[in-house]
């Protein structure tokens, strides 16, 4: 018996998700990803500590930093992302936004981002940034690659969109504007939360680096709270003069790092050695276990979420109380062709409606709802409600809701992995 899975890339998406990166061999033989609740580990000798430490020598020295277990889920994402790329787990989706934009622009920077965002990265861009000098331009239409290209300067050192907008799943041209980023020399971010890995891999279309908040599809039982970053490797970050405090940290660490290995995983490297080292946001090992279970069903129930997420957007397009619906693969919606072009798997699970009668009609739909529960949370696979503009868009501007699309009376629904006769029946009798 020569058990070889764990790395064997040619293996299909749904037995990667299962073995992937986890070598029971070096861990007593345990087919479980053990949990190591270590916060420091043996240096071992005097030199090996030192080459721990400069990060010459893979290893584990301090658990800020540092966990196998924590560690088998990063290799386990590297491997569903594809393109052989260096993943950093994060507590929590926004530690992955938050650490991702620190790292890659510093004070008197710019980012340019779409508007149709998660309310925390809407608040994080326009409001906490900020406050660092680090400022965002919003695209005038984030339908319209040209839109991006005309809001880069010379400061600017990175585009950043999202798989799928919030509240209303529409999709932007990912290709064109990977291409608008790569012509001035910056790297395009996805945050691709809404679709996972195996309905979307940023990676195929251009992207650069992707985000997650891993409290959602990745996990999917709503138990935790973490993320993770993804970087591709490869970019070019040293011929631009746009990034002189990564050139400076290239310099740092030539020595130390083998410098193929350093300059292809610049951003990810320095993820890991500045910003978990001094800022302190590594996923701990507990939260890494959870998410492993969750992973290992990942593709099953994202077919589900599509599935039923279909006929649910299905049965609100054809209600008489209800006014629109916002999914991407109905016949009625505008990223109908960009859904067949880069989510032929289905475009995620989230829905949103607007009811006839308005906000007191969407009031009383969520107060009626029997199966969907109230909460702002997307991606468990139990089904939830929300309305956006009094949670996840709460406190934005009109013109900012407006340009995220958020009505006063906007409902969205994170559709779960329940039977859908019985999501359809729960939302039909609170219509009526
Ligand atoms: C939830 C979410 C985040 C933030 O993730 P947390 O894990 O809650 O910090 C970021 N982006 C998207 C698209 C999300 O849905």
């Amino acid at each position: 018996m020569v058990y070889s899975a764990w790395k064997n890339e040619n293996l299909g998406f749904g037995t990667r998700q299962l073995h992937a990166g986890y070598d029971p061999s070096s861990h007593n033989g345990a087919k479980a990803v053990p949990i190591y609740q270590d916060a420091a580990f043996q240096l071992g000798d005097f030199d090996r500590g030192g080459r721990l430490f400069s990060f010459a020598e893979d290893g584990y020295s301090y658990g800020r930093y540092s966990n196998p277990t924590t560690e088998a889920l990063e290799r386990r994402l590297e491997s569903l992302e594809g393109s052989r790329p260096a993943a950093v787990a994060m507590a929590s989706g926004m530690a992955a936004a938050a650490n991702t934009f620190l790292n890659i622009a510093v004070s008197g920077d710019e980012l340019v981002a779409s508007s149709t965002l998660y309310g925390g990265n809407l608040t994080l861009l326009k409001k906490i940034l900020p406050q660092y000098g680090i400022r965002s331009a919003f695209v005038r239409d984030e339908n319209d690659p040209s839109s991006y290209a005309a809001a880069i300067t010379d400061r600017t050192k990175a585009i950043f969109v999202e798989c799928l907008g919030n509240p209303n799943s529409n999709i932007v041209d990912f290709e064109p504007i990977a291409e608008v980023a790569h012509s001035a020399g910056i790297p395009l971010i996805v945050d691709n939360t809404f679709a996972t890995p195996y309905l979307f891999r940023p990676f195929e279309h251009g992207a650069d680096i992707v985000t997650y908040s891993a409290t959602k599809y990745l996990s999917g039982h709503g138990i935790l709270i973490g993320g993770a970053v993804v970087d591709r490797g490869g970019f070019d970050w040293l011929g631009s003069n746009r990034y002189p405090h990564l050139e400076k940290f290239y310099e740092e660490n030539s020595e130390a790092i083998d410098g193929e290995k350093l300059r292809r995983f610049l951003f990810s490297l320095r993820l890991r050695m500045t910003y978990l080292c001094d800022l302190g946001s590594y996923m701990s090992p507990q939260t890494a276990f959870y998410i492993l279970q969750g992973l290992e069903t990942l593709s099953l129930r994202m077919e589900r979420h599509v599935a039923n997420a279909k006929r649910v957007a299905e049965f609100l397009d054809s209600h008489k109380n209800v006014l629109s619906v916002s999914y991407p693969s109905l016949e009625s919606s505008p990223y109908r062709s960009l859904a067949e072009k880069y989510f032929p798997r289905g475009a995620g699970a989230i829905v949103s409606f607007r009811p006839v009668g308005g906000l007191d009609a969407a009031k009383r739909i969520i107060e009626r709802c029997e199966l969907f529960d109230f909460m702002a949370n997307v991606g468990d696979a139990k089904s939830l409600i929300v309305h956006a503009a009094t949670s996840t868009h709460f406190g934005q501007p009109a013109e900012a809701l407006e340009a995220a699309g958020v009505a006063e009376d906007t409902i969205r629904l994170s559709i779960g992995i329940e039977d859908a006769d019985d999501l359809i029946a729960d939302l039909g009798q609170a219509l009526e």
